[in-house]
């Protein structure tokens, strides 16, 4: 890993060197640098996912709302200590602008799932499809952005459903401001150990699950149960445990498709019993803009800003700590500070998905609502390119 990140310290170096660069990432227009040619906020052509945080590290995401529970949810995670990022329909969000501006003040992020959930591969195809794609973004854009945490724009395809046509048309737009489509690594799918055929009647079998899965019949072959809240804990806790990282995927509302007979939000009970069990086995929530491989994309403030602050702020000592990094790194005598300036300057993988081939792929919807998590094969992880 360190040796991964040493081309990083260089750029950081660099980065150190132009006190005043308005974003630091441009700072490396060196030829000979390794530095990220992308450091802008924008789409990218592949899924980015959440491999790249720290281990025993969660980002909680949640689809499709906001709904009736959403701030009963929001509340609660709050109360945990627990920042978590709302992937919100805009046709939902319109009708909830309080609650938008009071998840910003809590720290949480909004962000953007399109207008209206459709499945943007088959929008894309229609007549129009490139604006209409581009409209679908645009129109929740209306709604969320001013009550978007320092303007870190996330974008999640719903369906994850998202191909090259996509991409060039969002690419192409005002929207390509947003930094995403953002994946899931945890809770996107029902599975049963080995390929077993699936047995709904058994849900303690299951190794993974999706919570909108676990509350509705009928979406697993053969399903005739809703399993309880804990036996979907159960499994989600199975899932994290193995995987020990990622982003988690789960709704705060059902999409109006769903019958107003399901269970509804039942996501939110979920998650008030796993929190608990995964902050005592010691598990850090993130936001996903602060996954890594997400958060290179956000240009960060001048290094020397924050320098100054602190100093303005208090005493010498307080940024003491920040000169010694800066200087052992300046001197190249530390590998030790060289890595800190690296973790400032952001990830390796930052502009490895700009220039990855478009997932030509998407996941099919079979005529059955399935909210964002319709396929058993999550597809390829981004590629690690390093810093190149
Ligand atoms: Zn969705």
């Amino acid at each position: 890993m360190r040796l991964a990140l040493r081309p990083f310290a260089l750029c950081s170096l660099a980065i150190l060197a132009a006190a005043n660069a308005a974003v630091a990432l441009a700072a490396c227009s060196d030829s000979s640098s390794t530095c990220p040619e992308t450091t802008s906020a924008a789409v990218v052509a592949n899924d980015i996912y959440g491999q790249s945080l720290p281990a025993d590290t969660l980002a909680l995401t949640f689809d499709d709302g906001p709904g009736p529970r959403t701030e009963e949810l929001a509340d609660f995670l709050t109360a945990k200590g627990i920042k978590a990022t709302f992937f919100m329909v805009g046709k939902n969000a319109a009708n909830y602008p309080a609650l938008l501006a009071k998840l910003k003040a809590n720290g949480h992020l909004v962000a953007n799932h399109t207008q209206n959930h459709n499945d943007l591969t088959t929008v894309v195809n229609g007549a129009n499809g490139p604006a209409n794609v581009v409209n679908e973004l645009t129109l929740n854009d209306n709604i969320l952005a001013a009550n978007v945490d320092q303007n870190h724009f996330l974008f999640r395809a719903p369906y994850f459903a998202y191909n090259a046509n996509v991409y060039a048309a969002i690419h192409a737009s005002p929207m390509d401001k947003y930094v995403g489509p953002v994946r899931a690594d945890i809770g996107t799918f029902t599975s049963y150990p080995n390929g077993a055929s699936p047995n709904p009647e058994v849900p303690a079998n299951a190794v993974t699950a999706a919570d909108w899965d676990c509350w509705q019949t009928g979406q697993r072959p053969g399903d005739k149960t809703t399993w309880t809240t804990q036996q979907c804990v159960n499994i989600y806790l199975k899932e994290i445990r193995a995987q020990r990282r990622g982003i988690i995927l789960m709704h705060d509302i059902w999409d109006g498709t769903i019958a107003p007979s399901s269970p509804q939000s039942n996501t939110i009970d979920l998650v008030k019993a796993l929190v608990p069990v995964l902050q005592a086995e010691n598990f850090k929530f993130v936001r996903a803009d602060e996954v890594p491989d997400i958060a290179a994309y956000f240009p960060k403030p001048p290094v020397d800003a924050g320098v100054d602050a602190a100093r303005d702020a208090g005493p010498d000592a307080s940024d003491a700590g920040l000169d010694a990094a800066r200087d052992a790194a300046l001197d190249g005598a530390s590998d030790a500070a060289a890595d800190a300036t690296v973790s400032d300057a952001g990830p390796a993988d930052a502009a490895a998905d700009a220039t990855v081939a478009a997932d030509a792929s998407p996941p099919t919807d079979g005529g059955t609502f399935v909210p964002d998590a319709g396929e058993s094969n999550p597809g390829p992880k981004p590629a690690d390119a390093g810093c190149k």
